[in-house]
């Protein structure tokens, strides 16, 4: 069976008897590894690691810093088939997506290999004085995910954080810590000084609070719920510490009258079920113009019903298992509550049917007709494949309706109307629109929330910057 062990400066920490927990496949709920569980004081140890390393790492050049990220890059697509392996493993993805967030990762590690070379400084002629500004490492981050995408999440960290000049501790989730750790291992392996990457593995409010709390970490980089945010938020606060917060979100997914309906029922399937609908970015509620309803729900229903679930080591599967019980218990209770509320069950529901079934925690895309705001669908992040189908009238009514909602992290209008499209893009209150596309993400482009869906960009120059604090020196003339 495989064994996750935590890194601290640079070397592998043997399992400590009584701290080793076990992670089960949530395919089949069997054992699939063997992982460290770390305490406060493994936390506090990996920290003054990352300190120790900080003046030699943030002292390299940007240019030999960037050779190194584009080894780990290189080292990362070299591991991809194994470590994609343990993602499906641990977190139920089929194998072809987990493959792809490895590949993505390595991308994020050679884009901030020379990101990293772009970070200038600035110089200012005054009357009887010259200013240099210089953008300067943080220090020493810890960099907390979640186990949706626990790999690309983690690299959407440690590539800025390395580029920038910073050492970190990583936290990943304990019950996905399995490719995360082995992402960080590569890194590692491209030449890093001892201890400018560490890797603690343990329970959230015990390991993860001491990475907050401690005065040795300078910037928290962390994604995961909202509530957790807000903790870790409160915590920073005593020592004044820099955060990026990446929290939950409740998406919505505007079709107009004139949208291309089949591109648009396309979209909405995949990034409503995709990953089985838990994405931060998922498509969570959607606003359908009165006139294509009824065209568009059965062009919905119908790619919802062509989805091929099973196991994510079988070839050709589309959706895995959810992550866990609970993430499936709470998907049942909010259709439970939709139906309950007077919500159409137009597919799905329920777990799928069939002895390959029964000990994994499967549930089939589900769509509903009918929703309305009283459902827990449409106000809180669902965090499983449910795509709930609200009509509207007017673009003002469905734009104040996509705007009814704490958060705010990403939102998509389809139209074929550039100024419908912009007018929604403008007021849509999100910190990233897609307009005729399912995904915000984009490499080179901020990614963040607004309102309790976040605070801080990751990704782009954005990205760096996060990880960089600004120094003004003032030259008497
Ligand atoms: P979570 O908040 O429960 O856990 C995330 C990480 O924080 C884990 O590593 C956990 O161990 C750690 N943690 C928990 N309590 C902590 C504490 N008190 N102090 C420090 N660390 C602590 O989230 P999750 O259930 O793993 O992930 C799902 C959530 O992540 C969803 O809400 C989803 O929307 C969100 N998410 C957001 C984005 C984004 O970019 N905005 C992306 C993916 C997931």
């Amino acid at each position: 069976m495989h064994q996750s062990h935590m890194l601290i400066e640079g070397a592998i920490v043997p399992f400590v008897p009584g701290r080793i927990d076990t992670i089960y496949n949530p395919a089949n709920q069997e054992p699939v590894a063997e992982v460290a569980v770390g305490t406060r004081q493994d936390a506090g140890l990996a920290l003054q690691a990352a300190r120790k390393a900080f003046p030699v790492w943030s002292g390299t050049p940007s240019s030999k810093r960037a050779e190194v990220l584009h080894e780990a890059a290189r080292l990362v697509r070299e591991r991809a088939e194994e470590i994609a392996r343990l993602l499906t493993l641990e977190q139920g993805k089929p194998l072809k997506n987990a493959k792809m967030e490895l590949l993505s990762s390595a991308d994020v590690l050679d884009y901030y290999a020379e990101e990293g070379k772009r970070n200038f400084g600035e110089w200012i002629s005054g009357a009887h004085s010259r200013s240099i500004v210089l953008r300067q490492p943080v220090g020493v981050c810890a960099l907390i995910t979640p186990w949706n995408y626990p790999v690309d999440l983690l690299a959407w960290k440690v590539a800025p954080a390395l580029a920038a000049g910073c050492t970190f501790v990583a936290k990943p989730p304990s019950k996905a810590p399995l490719a995360a750790t082995e992402f960080v291992r590569a890194v590692c392996d491209a030449g890093l000084p001892a201890g400018a990457a560490n890797v603690v593995h343990g329970p959230g409010g015990e390991v993860g609070a001491k990475l907050v709390e401690s005065p040795i970490s300078r910037k928290i980089a962390f994604t995961g719920e909202t509530a957790t945010g807000k903790a870790i938020m409160a915590s920073a606060a005593t020592h004044i510490k820099r955060v990026s917060l990446e929290l939950g979100g409740q998406s919505p997914f505007i079709v107009c009258a004139d949208a291309d309906l089949p591109a648009a029922a396309a979209s909405a399937a995949q990034r409503a079920f995709s990953n089985m609908g838990q994405i931060c970015i998922s498509v969570n509620r959607i606003y359908v113009a009165e006139q294509v309803a009824e065209e568009f729900t059965e062009q919905l229903v119908r790619r919802a019903e062509r989805f091929k679930i099973g196991d994510g080591l079988q070839p050709d599967v589309d959706l895995g298992p959810m992550f866990s019980r609970e993430q499936r218990e709470k998907t049942r209770e909010h259709v439970a509550d939709a139906l309950g509320k007077g919500a159409e069950l137009l597919s799905g529901g329920s777990e799928p049917e069939g002895e390959e079934y029964e000990k994994g925690y499967f549930f089939l895309p589900t769509v509903l007709g009918e929703a309305d705001h009283r459902m827990r669908v449409m106000r809180e992040e669902t965090f499983g494949p449910v795509a709930p189908i609200m009509r509207f009238k007017t673009l003002e009514e469905a734009m104040a309706l996509a705007n009814d909602s704490e958060y705010g992290l990403a939102a998509y209008v389809f139209t074929s109307n550039l100024k419908t499209a912009l007018l929604a893009a403008e007021g849509l209150e999100a910190g990233g629109i897609g307009v005729n596309v399912n995904n915000v993400v984009d490499l080179q482009a901020p990614f963040g929330g607004w309102k309790e869906s976040g605070l801080g960009r990751e990704l782009g120059h954005w990205g760096l910057e996060s990880y960089l604090e600004t120094k003004h020196i003032r030259l008497g003339m």
